[in-house]
């Protein structure tokens, strides 16, 4: 299991006692350990590959340090990979310009975009700011329903969109309403699809193109692994993304969407999803999320 790759490397090195050099021919085992993990994790195969040349290259000739076992050793180079794949540290979210600020969230439907809609709206809150939570998904009165209950439980102002609005309407009509109110950043719950779908792609272009969003968020979830990230680069590649928010990490989802992403994709994660309270976003930190990888 991918939970206990530090378990698994540990064993892997036990041979290697005593001090030395690390070579090919001992990591070699270790390696195999790294990539049949990656695998089993659901990482991307180029990824995966490209990731074990980059240990290779950094274990190699590396000195075995005297307060570390050979395999705590390369439990570290590995760590530090998953950290440098996973990009930078959490950098929030980029809010600065025109008022009302929108952050826009996208993605398939069944993601989390609504549930991540409240909880973006109780984090932005928590930080001084004066969300204002605007359901843009007409087709489904359900989605409609489920924000302005959020709504209502948080106590945060949901824009009153009905079925028979336009999206794009429903967005200007957002902006203006959150200025006159002073509320100083719409969040943006679109529709989804079951499928990337070019109508819903053209109504994502159009909102982009209407409302200027500050933050384009791909809501995604974890547990789809490989999924997640081929779907981020479809929603980048047509709609454009600032940032991924992946849901349901609390499951056990073994984190291969959180590492390939922003290899593949070249857009870091900014949140991730731990369960279905409101409370339950946390910003995304690679190290801990590297840390969770390797048990
Ligand atoms: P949407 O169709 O994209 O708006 O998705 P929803 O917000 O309705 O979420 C779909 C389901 O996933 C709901 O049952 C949510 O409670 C659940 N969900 C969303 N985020 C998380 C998460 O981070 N962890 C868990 N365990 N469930 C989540």
């Amino acid at each position: 299991m991918f939970d206990n790759l530090s378990d698994k490397l540990n064993s892997a090195f036990k041979k290697l006692k005593g001090r030395g050099t690390l070579t090919e021919k001992n990591i070699e085992e270790g390696l195999k350990q790294v990539r049949m993990a990656l695998l089993e994790a659901d990482v991307n195969y180029r990824v995966a590959k490209k990731v074990i040349s980059d240990i290779k290259e950094r274990a190699l000739g590396q000195e075995v340090m005297d307060s570390l076992t050979p395999g705590q050793q390369v439990i570290k180079i590995v760590f530090d990979e998953f950290t440098r794949m996973m990009g930078d540290s959490h950098k929030g979210l980029n809010l600065e310009g025109r008022k009302p600020a929108a952050v826009m969230l996208v993605g398939l439907q069944g993601s989390g975009k609504t549930t991540t809609a409240g909880k973006l709206g109780l984090y932005l809150r928590k930080k001084g700011k004066k969300p204002f939570l605007v359901p843009v998904d007409v087709y489904r009165p359900a989605a409609i329903d489920q924000l302005k209950k959020i709504g209502k439980q948080l106590d945060l102002p949901v824009f009153p969109s009905t079925t028979d609005m336009e999206p794009l309407a429903i967005c200007e009509q957002a902006v203006a309403m959150g200025r006159e109110k002073g509320y100083d950043t719409l969040i943006l719950d679109t529709a989804g699809r079951l499928h990337v779908d070019e109508a819903l792609m053209a109504e994502l272009q159009g909102i982009r193109k209407g409302v200027h969003p500050s933050e384009i968020l791909l809501v995604a979830d974890a547990m789809t692994g490989q999924d997640a990230v081929n779907i981020a680069g479809s929603f980048d590649e047509t709609v454009g993304l600032d940032g991924i928010v992946l849901t349901k990490m609390d499951g056990d989802a073994r984190g291969g969407a959180a590492l390939s992403i922003k290899a593949v994709t070249g857009k870091p994660l900014k949140f991730i999803g731990m369960g279905e309270k409101s409370t339950d976003l946390e910003p995304f930190h690679p190290e801990r999320m590297a840390s969770r990888i390797l048990g």
